[in-house]
Order: C-alpha cells, then sequence, then structure tokens
C-alpha cells in the first residue's frame, strides 16, 4: 500500500452509519424541496452500490465483497495506482503495444513506468519480465484479449506471473466476452495477488453509463472503497446497469453476431490487396496490417468512416484496428477499401 494510504481515514456520511429509513433527512444538503426529474435524483446514490453489485455477483458467480465498482475500467486503473504506487518510487510493469490509459495514468501518478513490449506474435515476454520486476515493482498490467493487438495472453504465462510475482496481477479482461480463452474470475481464491477487470463498455453495450469493475480478494476491495471518491457511480447508472443485466440472453445473442462478422471481417480484408495480415482476434476488433495505414485512414475519414491508426505503436507498422460492425457496416467498410489501389493513398 502507498505510505498515505495506509493512514487514511476515508470520508463518511451519515448514511453509512445509518441503514433503513428515516422519515426526514438533513444530513447531506441536498434539495429538500425534489428533483426537476420525475425520480428522487435529488438524494445522493449507494456509495457502495450494493444492489448493483449483488446483481453481478449473481451473473458473475463472486460473492459482492469481493467486487469494486468505478465510472469505467479508466477509474478502476487510477484507483490501483493511487492505492498501491508511492509516487517517484515505485513501479509498474506494462507490456505493449496494450491499452494506453496503463501508461497515462501512471504518469499523471508519477509512478514509475517498466516497459517490457510483447513478442512478435504478441505475448509476454516471460525472461524479460522477470528481468524487470523489483522490489519496488507494485503492479503487472497484463490486457487479456490484449488491445490493441486483439489475441489472448496465453494462460499458462499469466499463472506463472501469479505464481512467482509479489505484487498485483492485474488482468484486464474488457473483450473477455469475445473471447475463447475464460475468465480469471474464477481463480480469486487461488491467487490473492489477482484484480480482474471486467467493464459494461464493450459487450455489454453500456460505454456510455461508464460502468468498470475490478473483481479481487477483499482485503484489495476495501483498499479501493476506501479512497474512490464517495459517489463515483451515479444512481442513474447504477439504476440502468441494473435494468441492462436483465438482458443476458440479448448480449449473448449480440456476442455470437459479432464473433461471426469479426470472422467475416477478417477473411475479406485479408482478400484486399492493400491488406498484407489480419492477426487472429478474441476481441471485438480486428488489427490489420496495410500497405499504408496513415493514406488508408486519412482516405476513409473522408468517406465518413473512422478506423483506428496504430501504425506508430511499437509491433504495429502499417497497422489499423476495426472494430467488427454490424453486416451492412463492415460490407460498407470492405467495399470502400476495395476501391483503393495499392500504391494510390
Ligand atoms: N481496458 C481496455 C483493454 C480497453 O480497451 C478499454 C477501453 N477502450 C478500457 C479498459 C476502458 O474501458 P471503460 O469504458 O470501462 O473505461
Amino acid at each position: 500500500l502507498r505510505n498515505n494510504i495506509k493512514q487514511l481515514v476515508p470520508y463518511s456520511s451519515a448514511r453509512d452509519e445509518f441503514k433503513g429509513e428515516a422519515r426526514i433527512f438533513l444530513d447531506a444538503n441536498e434539495n429538500s424541496f425534489g428533483s426537476p426529474l420525475p425520480k428522487d435524483y435529488n438524494r445522493y446514490p449507494d456509495p457502495m452500490q450494493w444492489q448493483l453489485k449483488y446483481k453481478l455477483a449473481d451473473i458473475k458467480g463472486v460473492p459482492p465483497q469481493h467486487i469494486f465498482i468505478g465510472n469505467g475500467s479508466d477509474e478502476v486503473i487510477d484507483v490501483l495506482y493511487r492505492a498501491l504506487c508511492n509516487p517517484g518510487v515505485d513501479n509498474v510493469v506494462l507490456c505493449p503495444p496494450t491499452y494506453g490509459m496503463y501508461e497515462v495514468s501512471a504518469r499523471i501518478n508519477d509512478v514509475v513506468i517498466r516497459q517490457v513490449s510483447l513478442t512478435e506474435d504478441f505475448q509476454l515476454d516471460m525472461p524479460a519480465l522477470q528481468q524487470a520486476v523489483d522490489e519496488n515493482t507494485k503492479l503487472i498490467f497484463v490486457c487479456s484479449p490484449n488491445n490493441p493487438t486483439g489475441n489472448s495472453i496465453n494462460r499458462s504465462d499469466i499463472e506463472l506471473l501469479l505464481n512467482n510475482f509479489d505484487g498485483i496481477v492485474v488482468v484486464d479482461e474488457a473483450y473477455i466476452n469475445f473471447a475463447r480463452q475464460k475468465t480469471f474470475i474464477q481463480e480469486l481464491t487461488e491467487y490473492p495477488n489477482l484484480v480482474v477487470m471486467q467493464t459494461l463498455s464493450k459487450a455489454w453495450g453500456l460505454a456510455a453509463l461508464r460502468v468498470g469493475m475490478a473483481f479481487a480478494g477483499e482485503e484489495i476491495i476495501n483498499v479501493m472503497n476506501k479512497i474512490k471518491p464517495p459517489y463515483n457511480i451515479s444512481q442513474a447508472a447504477q439504476e440502468l446497469a441494473l435494468q441492462a443485466l436483465e438482458n443476458v440472453a440479448q448480449v449473448n445473442e449480440w456476442i455470437k453476431e459479432t464473433v461471426v462478422q469479426r470472422d467475416v471481417l477478417a477473411a475479406s480484408l485479408i482478400n484486399l490487396p492493400i491488406v498484407l495480415q489480419v492477426y487472429p482476434s478474441d476481441a471485438n476488433f480486428i488489427l490489420a496490417k496495410t500497405t499504408d495505414a496513415k493514406g488508408i485512414y486519412q482516405y476513409l475519414v473522408e468517406q465518413g468512416i473512422v478506423v483506428r491508426d496504430r501504425s506508430r505503436v511499437e509491433l504495429c507498422a502499417g497497422c489499423l484496428r476495426i472494430t467488427v460492425g454490424t453486416p451492412e457496416e463492415n460490407e460498407t467498410l470492405i467495399n470502400t477499401l476495395a476501391q483503393i489501389e495499392v500504391g494510390s493513398t
């Protein structure tokens, strides 16, 4: 734990101690007259989001006290750094190319960054990781399936890390619903140093709500709760997420369709003369190496289609990252790309 966090007395409100109904609430300086919206939005929400956690516990098979909810998983990343890493002293090990917020959030929190690039086949470089870790390494982020490469990280390597590293291994499973590999959520009791991150932003179709989750042992979750902003998940987000979580069947349908479309898109992309390689994906996007990523990206923008140019990212020269769209969107993309002649961009 970061030194200042060991001493921290967390913010508390009168309602933390007070459970149940009262006749009159005059403790939180809310508007006592009401809300302009047709709900009790004049009242602060449950800071611990228990209803939502019970529902998530049910779906995920993890006890509610092992769940932390963040304002997107981006907040989970930030809270982990603030809980564990003494600024300017402690370090995090990152494995690029990977999700950009691990680095940005580390820089914001003045956490020392050690980069251990993935191998050519986008797997963990285990000998190099062993070299990079020292007594000040508090966290290792492993993104699986990895953004932007799309592949899952070998399970045995993650297990090796969990067994041999004293600090915390964060497995970011933002795209796990699209993967052939199974989640690490069921391994929490086996590995006290495991934190699994998931989100409602991808498969669940709720990116606008900003709901991300960490699953971990109770001790870690308690520390995260201690330092998060008290009301980090709005009442609207809690209610809507709860409502959305009733639609498991619909979401499972979308996942199936996304996986089917991913294969269709991959097969169409590799047939284009401007595409040199399509990397295998376990996510809802595809990384494709092209003849001229920047030119193709610009051309697509002019046609009203936005993809992600990842060509300046390590190991991703020439690469575009393309989200799997609806069948119509994918067809439009492929038809538009088919108009390009090699060398014309
Ligand atoms: N992790 C990964 C691997 C991501 O790709 C993203 C979003 N692109 C996030 C986390 C952040 O998700 P959220 O919307 O939950 O903040």
